[in-house]
Order: C-alpha cells, then structure tokens, then sequence
C-alpha cells in the first residue's frame, strides 16, 4: 500500500449509534491502526430534518468508551476539517456546478408535485418512476429545455435541484474488497439528486466530495450503502479522481428469523442494541458490560480469523484483522455468546478494579458494608468472579461475606441436618475455637483431621457447616469463606444455627 491509510466513520446524526454503527467503526478503527493510518470522525449532518440533538456526542462518546477514538473529527482538527458537513456547507456548491459544466449532471426543475404526480401514475400502471435516461428528455430540465429558457427560469427565481446524468449503455465494473468485482448496466440507474433546492449537498455529493478532499483511501461501510456504489464510482469517474478502495461490511443480522437487528429485537429479547444508554433504552455500558466484550462481540461479527481464537484484545485484534476475511453473508447476532464474552472478560478483570464497581452495590444494599475495607472486598471478589456474568451478579453471590445469614434454605435443611449433626457442630466449635492460624489451608487441615480421627464423614459435616455459613448449599470452598469471614463471626454463625436447627 503506497498511500497513506486515511479511512473514515461518517455517521449521520440522526440518533443512538446502533451496534452494526460500532462495528463499522470499530473494522475502520482496526483498518487504520494496522497500517498505521488516520481514522477520521465525519459528521454528515446536512439532513437538517433529521438532526437530533445530542446525537453527535453520544458518538463520540460511544467511540471513546469502546477504546476506540479518532484521530481526527469535530474537536480535533486536522488539516482537512472542519469534519461537520453541515461546517462545510458553502463548499459543495461548486463541485456540482463543475459537473453541470462538463455535461455530467444537469439542472431540474420539475415541481415535487409533478413528480408525484409521475409516480402515481406509474404506480396505477404497475411500474416503478425512474428519473433517467429514458424519460429525461420528456421532463423538465437543462437538457429538455433551451440555454435560454434554462437561465430564465434560474433568472425567475424557480426552485430547482442539479441531478447527475447516469450514462446509458455502459456496463460499469465495480471493485469491492470483501465482495470481488461487481457489474452494473448503468440503464438501471436513476439521475440522482446531487444538489437540492434548499441549498444544501445530497448524502451521494457531500460523500464523494469529503472523502476526495479528506484524502480517504479506504471507504469501509455497512452493506446498505452498496446500492449507492454506481453512483459514487461514476461521480469519481466524472471529476476524474481517483476513487478510494471500498468494502461494504455484511449485515449483522436478527437472533432468529430473517432481516437485519433492529431496536425491536433488542426490546422484545431483552438485550441492549446500543454501546450506551439513550433516552429508555439501556446500553451496553449500563447493563454490565465491559467494552471489552463489546469490542470482541463485535469484532466477530462478519469478520473471522481464521482460527478457532475466539478471545482478542483490541491490540491483537489490530495485528489479526483483515478484510480478506471479513465474510460477505450476514453475520447473526447471538445475545448469548455477548454474556459468555462478558463472563470470559469478568475473570479476566482485576479485582481491585472489580471491587470499585461493587462497592456503590454494597452501599445500596447495606451501610455496614462501609466498615468492610477494599481488601476484604477484593478477596470476595476473587473467589465470586468465576460465578459472575455482570458486577450486578456479585451481591446475590457474596451477600453471605457480609452479613450473617438470617434464614436457611428449607430444602437443604431438610437433607443436610440430622439428629447428629447439632453435636457434631458443637464439636466443630471447639475445634476451631483451638485453631489460632486461621488460613485456609490450614483450617482445612486441621478440620480434615479431626474428622478422620473421628471416623466422620466429610458429607456430614461439610454440608451442614456450609449451610450454617452461607445460609444455603452454595458459594466458593468452605475453607476460604471460613478465612475470610474470620473465627468470631465463623463460630458465632455455627452457634446461632445450632440453636436455631436444634
Ligand atoms: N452518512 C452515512 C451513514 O449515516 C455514511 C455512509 C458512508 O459511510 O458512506 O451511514
């Protein structure tokens, strides 16, 4: 590759950045750091229609929370910018002029009311309005219409858009990385809008135009945009540019059934569709997941490495990606393999970091959790994390470390304790109360012993000596819930079952 690697996100700001969004992000992210390239943050907000406020920072937002910020973009200037369409505006006039001066595009002005008029009336005939090369002479524009008439009626003041010519007969061949060569027979193309009435560029102009003047080497997008491919391919042959590379990413498909993962199968499934929550629904971010596991979900969507590796880093990812295996099919969405990822990415965590994040969920569920210093709630950590999909899971898990339990688990009761075991837990306390190396090891040892000496059998006490503690028959080993929990609260957990079971 001789030039610079300068690839592009160029969302509009019309909303949420729904997940497919991250990951076209996240494959040009990867794209650019592997070849040492730019990645740029585009704004195409010339829709002024569609704009939604607060949109632009929850992409931001959402880029930096996944690790994966751009170089340049609102904010950060480089030398291209301003990175807002919307900033650039005065600008794309010109280029649609030059096209209308080398015969490529053209002036129309045909009211929307005509035009409507043109598609129901093809509708009750059963056939589909195409503005082209078929009937362009028949309606009404520069190349229906004299120079003079043309310039009177721009004189006039009348509404009018500037619309590409699409060239009739040709066989255009179309190059996508991920998809091969692709042909089109330009007759089936429509004179697309380049430039609209109200002053402003189209998606198609303002696209073509900034990634030209951006110097984009790679375009790397969803799959719905192929259909514009033609149109764009033939703009660059009309300015006579060179055009990018282009690679149209599959689609990240529904869990089940057919068609692409909308907001609607998040709702109706229970899981999140975008990196960060907006308005009602929650994100990524806020139901517990760790961006970590988003960007490695992701990353797997339509893209595979060859191997059976499922687990990558962000920075492996950048060494192991490439489009040459990014798949053209549609990738399915599958909720559960997003909480395996979570679970890999929680053991995988630190616990100090984890116990930062448990302790406002101590906070809520107990004020004397605040007496409990950060090693105690680390060492919980340690041994719960195993169990865990979400930080949210680790109070259900370890209440038991921080409070003494108040009820048994009836089922257990009923199998574990036996007319016996009140007196072996008795026997247990003096042990114990003689054990000053309060370690797990150690306990374990000294308890295994006394139950051999005595021709015990571990079920008999281990069972009832976990339910005394735990208050149910779960949780890490024994031996380490009784070293940290410590001696006095382990014996007074013993005694207050024995008097409580009999
Ligand atoms: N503004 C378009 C979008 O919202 C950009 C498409 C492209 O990358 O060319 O996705």
């Amino acid at each position: 590759m001789n030039q610079k690697v300068r690839v592009r996100f160029a969302p509009s700001p019309t909303g949420p950045l729904h997940i497919g969004g991250v990951r076209t992000a996240l494959f040009n992210y990867l794209f650019a750091k592997q070849h040492d390239g730019v990645f740029v943050l585009r704004i195409e907000d010339t829709d002024q229609n569609r704009y939604v406020e607060g949109a632009e920072q929850y992409i931001i937002d959402a880029l930096n929370w996944c690790g994966i910020p751009f170089d340049e973009g609102p904010g950060k200037e480089g030398s291209v910018g301003p990175y807002r369409q919307s900033e650039r505006k005065s600008l794309y006039r010109q280029y649609a002029d030059a096209l209308v001066e080398k015969g490529k595009a053209y002036y129309a002005f045909d009211t929307s009311e005509r035009l409507d008029f043109h598609r129901k009336d093809h509708e009750a005939k059963g056939k589909t309005f195409i503005y082209n090369w078929h009937n362009r002479l028949k309606l009404v524009n520069s190349l229906s219409l004299s120079a003079e008439e043309t310039q009177q009626k721009i004189d006039a003041g009348e509404d009018y858009v500037i619309r590409f010519k699409s060239p009739k007969d040709e066989t255009l061949l179309l190059q996508d990385t991920i998809r091969g060569t692709i042909r089109i027979d330009t007759n089936i193309l429509d004179d697309k809008v380049l430039f609209k009435a109200d002053g402003m560029p189209t998606y198609h102009l303002a696209n073509v135009v900034d990634d030209h003047l951006m110097n984009i080497s790679h375009v790397i997008r969803g799959e719905e945009w192929l259909p514009s491919l033609a149109l764009h391919q033939l703009l660059y042959n009309a300015f006579e540019w060179n055009a990018p590379e282009f690679a149209h990413l599959p689609l990240i498909m529904k869990p089940v059934g057919k068609g692409k993962l909308s907001k609607r199968d998040g709702e109706k499934m229970g899981f999140p569709v975008f990196p960060l929550s907006w308005n009602e629904s929650q994100g990524y971010r806020e139901a517990g997941y760790f961006s970590e596991t988003v960007v490695n979900f992701l990353a797997l969507l339509g893209w595979n490495p060859g191997t059976e590796q499922e687990i990558f880093s962000l920075t492996e990812l950048i060494s192991s990606f490439s489009l040459d295996r990014v798949n053209k099919s549609g990738a399915r969405f599958d909720p559960d393999k997003t909480k395996w990822y979570n679970q890999h990415y929680i053991k995988e965590k630190a616990n100090d970091e984890l116990a930062d994040l448990f302790r406002p969920i101590l906070l809520e569920k107990d004020i004397s959790a605040l007496s409990f210093d950060n090693d105690f709630v680390e060492r919980v950590v340690s041994l719960i994390k195993e169990r865990a999909t979400f930080v949210s899971d680790f109070w259900q898990l370890s209440h038991y470390f921080f409070t003494t339990p108040e009820h048994y688990d009836e089922k257990a009761v009923r199998k574990q304790w036996k007319p016996d075991t009140g007196s072996i837990m008795n026997q247990l306390v003096s042990i114990l109360e003689d054990i000053t190396d309060f370690s797990s090891q150690n306990l374990e040892d000294r308890v295994k012993q006394w139950i051999t000496d005595n021709e015990l059998s571990l079920g008999k006490v281990m069972a009832p000596l976990r339910l005394l503690l735990v208050g149910a028959l779960q949780g890490p080993h024994v031996f380490d819930i009784l070293e940290l929990i410590g001696k006095e609260e382990s014996i007074k957990r013993i005694e207050k079952g024995i008097a409580e079971l009999g």
